[in-house]
């Protein structure tokens, strides 16, 4: 299980790909990306492992400059394509990847349903996409919050909103999240060694912190907005 995300000028498909290669040590039984395309938020997934996604994408490439990447470990509901992250909304303008375990996830899938949401995996995860859209309403990080304070339980985040193309949500309670500083791009990743020949640059993200990345800037905010000052650890060893 590993989340890689990238928002920068290089194409992504390939950084996030490599990144999760890093990560295969934690164990994994699917993978998947998402990417801004420009237009929209193209994803590609698949059971099995990371060749399994890289052959699916010499197929069809996933093109874009910013994007979120992710090695399932299967906790609700068997590892199969649908299951993969990302997860998306209904209009797929929301993609989320997760690691860690939505504990109240029945109760708000319940809810959801109730209000007309229609869910295509078994995953505690994909609660966490439609509760987004639900929130909503034109502001990202107001939706992200009041997501973090409705799921119970563990979790890393990473987030792409198809209205903010130029900006990637990362959040964290319980399993680990650190983000990865460069020049004119910036990383997400689940542990060091996935962004490493990238940058030695790194925040770590604490329970209850958002980081907000844009190509040229990392802005780290608590649930009430405010911004936390986060020193920057150099990472002197190597893999
Ligand atoms: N609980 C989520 C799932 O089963 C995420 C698992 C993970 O951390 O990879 O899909």
């Amino acid at each position: 299980c590993g989340i890689v995300g990238y928002i920068g000028e290089q194409e992504a498909s390939p950084i996030l790909v490599d990144g999760l290669k890093k990560l295969e040590y934690r164990g994994y039984d699917s993978a998947g990306i998402a990417v801004y395309n420009g237009s929209c938020i193209d994803v590609m997934k698949t059971k099995g492992r990371l060749k399994d996604l890289e052959e699916k994408l010499e197929g069809r490439a996933v093109k874009g400059t910013a994007g979120i990447g992710h090695t399932r470990w299967a906790t609700h509901g068997a590892p199969s394509d649908e299951n993969s992250h990302p997860h998306s909304n209904g209009d797929e303008t929301i993609s989320v990847v997760h690691n860690g375990i939505i504990e109240n996830y029945m109760e708000l899938k319940e809810e959801l349903i109730s209000n007309g949401y229609v869910f295509l995996s078994e995953t505690d995860t994909e609660v966490a996409v439609h509760l987004l859209d639900y929130y909503y309403k034109g502001d990202p990080i107001d939706a992200v919050i009041k997501v973090m304070n409705k799921i119970e339980g563990s979790y890393a985040l990473g987030i792409l909103f198809k209205d903010y193309p130029d900006q990637l949500i990362a959040v964290r309670k319980d399993s680990p999240l650190i983000v990865g500083l460069g020049k004119g791009e910036n990383y997400i990743a689940s542990d060091i060694p996935a962004i490493l020949q990238y940058t030695r640059d790194v925040y770590f993200l604490e329970d209850g912190e958002l980081a907000i990345l844009t190509r040229d800037e990392v802005k780290i905010i608590n649930k009430d907005k405010e911004q936390v000052d986060k020193e920057v650890f150099k990472v002197t060893w190597d893999v």
